[in-house]
């Protein structure tokens, strides 16, 4: 979990057997968590540069995916990881909008803008592909929440992982 991955490479046999757990992974962790919306390569244990994202708005992987561009506007939001069993909640600074470029789930190069809940949410993603953690990225320690308080006072649709 805290290596980088490395580049996923196009003769890499193992590629699309890693893809079918990483949407089965997935699918599953939401269906038991009731949460989740993207799942990187390195948690189910295959340190290579790819991510998979399946939510409303948006579902394909992205292979090798690099931000090229962050807006200076951040915004600050409850984060947490399966990476961390869902067992508590940080609040942490992301990107108000990114430019990605990545190849998608067909093999097309593609340069994509997000803006808000899914900036955030491929900010933390893509975080995954170099060993770093939400909890990394905490700016104020007391902002920290057990997920039974965060579900209480803090939780809005569709925000986070
Ligand atoms: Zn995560």
């Amino acid at each position: 979990m805290r290596e980088v991955s490395q580049e996923v490479k196009p003769e890499d046999s193992e590629l699309h057997g890693v893809m079918e757990d990483l949407r089965d992974t997935l699918t599953e962790l939401q269906r038991v968590h009731g949460l989740g919306r993207g799942i990187a390569a390195p948690q189910i244990g295959c340190l290579k540069r790819l991510v998979y994202i399946q939510t409303e708005g948006f579902r394909d992987y992205l292979v090798n995916p690099r931000i090229v561009w962050r807006s200076q506007e951040e915004f600050m939001v409850w984060d947490s990881c399966f990476s961390l069993d869902v067992a508590f909640f940080v609040r942490v600074p992301r990107s108000r909008r990114v430019r990605v470029s990545f190849t998608d789930g067909e093999g097309r190069l593609r340069l994509e803008e997000f803006s808000d809940g899914l900036s955030e949410l491929v900010q933390h993603e893509l975080d995954h592909l170099d060993g770093v953690l939400c909890v990394d990225r905490v700016r104020d320690p007391r902002e920290m929440a057990m997920r039974k308080e965060w579900e209480k006072r803090y939780r809005t649709p569709g925000i986070g992982m």
